[in-house]
């Protein structure tokens, strides 16, 4: 917004005296000084280096159990349909010794579970001082932290993901068994418009090695119905590709046009609104149905639940999620918020498994 409206916000908002972007921060002194005596003082440059590394507060969850570490910012990809490189500029990645030093601290102010954010974390680099750190590196730095931290991360690029960090999650079994992997549609042609840079059949094949090399993880991801010239052939391909990867849980929005994106330059936006959200009912209907299937595969099945607090309908009952990301709310019985303990599925809806300590 600040790169956007830049002008128009001084010259009609009298109330605005420093128009500052996201990686202006450091700008902030002088440009508040600008202000005794000029009223321009915008700074709205992104940085090809801002990573925000030394800043505090972190983003912690609500539980103070799990904190999330940014590990990169921006994103180089230029998806045709997202502003983010615009807004956030582009791909650098963090200090990996800034990006330790922050998880020990968490570890020492008692977290228990660890996220690393990033856009694209799969290109994750960092050269120390000749000493190159990918994505796969970083992520068994922090999972030799301490071994009862729990590691996840997101988000995953399916063109980037390989298996060398599939390899490390199996390795080290406190980096946890669950991958988003956002498709947004099965069909390569609409990939193409959207500018993904991976085919229907590449996405499979990564698909394929997760299961290989990880055969209990679940995957996650991101669908968007009704992109720019969707017909009901490539949304039907959507379609396919869900129950042949059988995704345990999906985000699904149907597409709506963001200024300045090269789709909203370029693409025409042509599905019509009744279409758009009939497809997307159609994708959700399907999704409940693997969810619903997934979780009554966990019936049975025992998990280490990292308990994060008591259940919203049930004061006598705990819940917390398995190393999989799924909710698991049981009986609290000797159990204590912010301790690991073993549940059995004794139940499950297409939302949430129910179990009891073993
Ligand atoms: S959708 Fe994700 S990968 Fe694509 S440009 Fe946006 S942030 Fe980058």
């Amino acid at each position: 917004m600040a790169k956007r409206l830049k002008s128009e916000l001084l010259k009609n908002n009298i109330a605005v005296d420093v128009v500052a972007g996201p990686d202006s921060y450091k700008n902030l002194p002088e440009l508040l000084e600008k202000t005794e005596t000029d009223l321009n003082a915008i700074h709205v440059n992104l940085s090809r280096s801002e990573t925000y590394s030394e800043i505090t507060p972190l983003r912690y969850g609500d539980n103070k159990l799990s904190a999330f570490v940014s590990i990169m910012r921006g994103c180089n990809n230029f998806c045709s349909y997202c502003i983010v490189p615009y807004t956030r500029g582009r791909e650098r990645s963090r200090d990996i010794n800034s990006i330790i030093e922050e998880i020990v601290l968490l570890k020492n102010q008692g977290f228990k579970e660890i996220t690393l954010l990033g856009q694209n974390v799969n290109s994750y680099h960092y050269n120390d001082n000749g000493e190159i750190y990918l994505f796969h590196n970083l992520v068994e730095k922090v999972a030799q932290i301490d071994s009862k931290i729990r590691v996840r991360y997101t988000t995953s690029h399916p063109k980037d993901i390989d298996d060398r960090i599939l390899k490390t999650m199996a390795a080290y079994p406190n980096i946890c068994d669950w991958i988003h992997l956002p498709v947004q549609s099965g069909s390569t042609t609409v990939l193409q418009r959207m500018k993904r840079d991976y085919t229907r059949e590449w996405y499979m094949n990564r698909i394929e090695a997760i299961k290989t090399i990880l055969p209990n993880a679940t995957i996650t991801t991101d669908i968007l119905s009704g992109f720019c010239g969707e017909t009901e052939e490539e949304h039907l391909e959507t379609l396919s590709l869900m129950e042949w990867v059988g995704y345990d849980l999906a985000y699904m929005f149907k597409y709506s046009e963001r200024p300045g994106t090269y789709a909203a330059k370029n693409i025409k936006d042509d599905v019509d609104e009744a279409t758009k959200s009939r497809r997307l009912n159609e994708i959700i209907a399907l999704q409940n149905k693997l969810s619903r299937e997934s979780n009554k595969k966990d019936i049975g099945k025992t998990f280490e639940v990292l308990v994060e607090g008591t259940s919203k309908k049930d004061i006598e009952e705990h819940c917390g999620r398995n190393e999989q990301n799924k909710m698991i709310v049981f009986p609290k019985g000797d159990s204590v918020i912010g301790g690991y303990v073993n549940v059995k599925v004794v139940s499950a809806s297409s939302a949430t498994l129910r179990g009891e300590i073993v």
